[in-house]
């Protein structure tokens, strides 16, 4: 018997034991083609020389120091390099070990910066339906998903949520998509005069929406109509980077697509690409410096934040993402894995849409085409796609649909930037 808590209690797991490139190797010697990287997390694949030895560098030289007595070489200079390519005034960064613990801290960044007279003034966040921002309890308060939240509910944080931008599911015909991203950006406008400007202080979204909808973008517009609002009645926008942020895209930031920067940006997964667990909450020196001002010091904190081995291997990531030019990279590949799935899925009577930016692609499979009618979620259909994809030796992220509102299931792709064209082309295949 396993020890271990999976994920789901009655799962029995294969073991990885080694990773090649794009593939992840189990006990019998199955090879498994990445094609999620995880949950958007490998992008470097799983074999990476230069994360590797920059890892175990820095285990050579220091393993920890506790950052209430010491900073360390690779987490000030992997701050610097996040800070010189990031989107607007954004000059600050708060590492942790995770997505979770970076909304959270972007959460409370929002209410300590909002503080007068030492209590909270503005505690309402304002966050989309069908989101995710994490498990913790602070961050899944800002999720929009219903069935997440429903067990904790006596727990969460008070807050409210507005529709997301989702053109293919909500954009009714006739309207262009500029009105639809006007209209939907609107709602926030509505939902912070509804509920007082003075009490709401931040608004969260992902700038491409994974793990909820699929690899769903905003339409153009949208997001410099949510920068104006925030702008207006001063509240905080955070975008939650973590899976989408780090070349997913074909951007560092994704939000360079977007042509707008907020005040805090929350960014994890494929900062350490799966080979160290590391996450940062990046912040305009507005925002530092009136916590400076005022208490003095952000009151949170983790044991492992800037811990040295996480931020030598963040640190690694980023130069070899940068230096070896993999953000065009991400580009030209997420356009020919586009082609080859609009080639191969696009004309399939149960698949909806096919969208995306750079290596991050979602196919939404409906019943139906026309009325983009949902699967009864009794099939599970998306779960079986998993389960089969898996088998054939491709590892996919599936997502349930027809809850909280979703069209359909969908299939999450978020292969290795370093992936082949050939290799593209083979999990198509599989796929298919
Ligand atoms: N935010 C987003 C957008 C995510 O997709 C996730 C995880 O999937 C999180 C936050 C939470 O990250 P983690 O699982 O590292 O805690």
């Amino acid at each position: 018997m396993s020890h271990v808590f999976p994920r789901h209690c009655n799962a029995t797991l294969p073991t990885a034991t080694a990773g090649d490139g794009c593939f992840l190797i189990d006990q019998d010697g199955k090879r498994y083609f990445d094609g999620s990287g995880g949950a958007a997390v490998s992008c470097l694949g799983h074999s990476n020389a230069r994360v590797r030895d920059a890892v175990k560098a820095q285990v050579d030289q220091m393993a920890f120091a506790h950052t209430s007595f010491f900073t360390s070489d690779p987490a000030e200079q992997l701050a610097d390099l996040l800070i010189e390519h990031a989107p607007g005034d954004l000059d600050r960064v708060y590492f942790v070990s995770g997505g979770s613990e970076a909304v959270e801290s972007a959460i409370k960044l929002a209410r300590q910066f909002h503080l007068e007279n030492g209590e909270p003034a503005r505690k309402h966040l304002i966050a989309r339906r069908q989101s995710y921002h994490g498990n913790t309890i602070g961050a899944l308060s800002a999720g929009g998903n219903a069935w997440r939240r429903q067990q904790f509910a006596p727990l969460l944080v008070e807050m409210s949520h507005i529709a997301p931008c989702y053109e293919y599911a909500e954009r009714p015909e006739g309207e262009s998509l500029e009105d639809y991203g006007q209209r939907t950006a609107n709602e926030l406008e509505a939902e912070i005069l509804r509920l007082g400007p003075e009490t709401v202080m931040a608004f969260i979204a992902e700038p491409v929406v994974g793990a909820t909808l699929g690899a769903v973008p905003a339409v153009p517009g949208y997001f410099k109509r949510i920068r104006e609002i925030c702008d207006q009645y001063g509240v905080l926008l955070i975008l939650d980077e973590v899976m989408c942020g780090m070349g997913r895209t074909g951007h560092l930031y994704a939000c360079e697509a977007d042509g707008i920067a907020p005040d805090i940006l929350t960014i994890a997964k494929g900062l350490g690409a799966g080979y160290q667990p590391i996450g940062a909450m990046l912040c305009t020196s507005q925002i530092y410096n009136t916590i400076a001002q005022g208490t003095g010091f952000f009151q949170h904190g983790h044991t492992y934040i800037g811990h040295p081995v996480a931020a030598a291997a963040g640190l690694a990531v980023v130069q070899e993402i940068l230096e070896n030019d993999l953000i065009p990279q991400v580009k030209a590949r997420g356009t020919y894995l586009q082609q080859q799935l609009e080639a191969r899925l696009g004309q399939h009577p149960h698949v909806g849409d096919i969208r995306g930016r750079g290596l991050f692609r979602g196919v939404e499979l409906v019943a139906d085409r026309d009325s983009k009618t949902p699967f009864d979620p009794k099939y599970g259909v998306a779960a079986k796609i998993k389960k089969a994809a898996f088998a054939e030796g491709l590892i996919c992220y599936p997502m349930p649909g027809a809850r909280d509102g979703r069209v359909g299931d969908h299939i999450l792709l978020a292969p290795p930037f370093i992936a082949s064209e050939a290799e593209l082309s083979g999990l198509v295949d599989m796929l298919a």
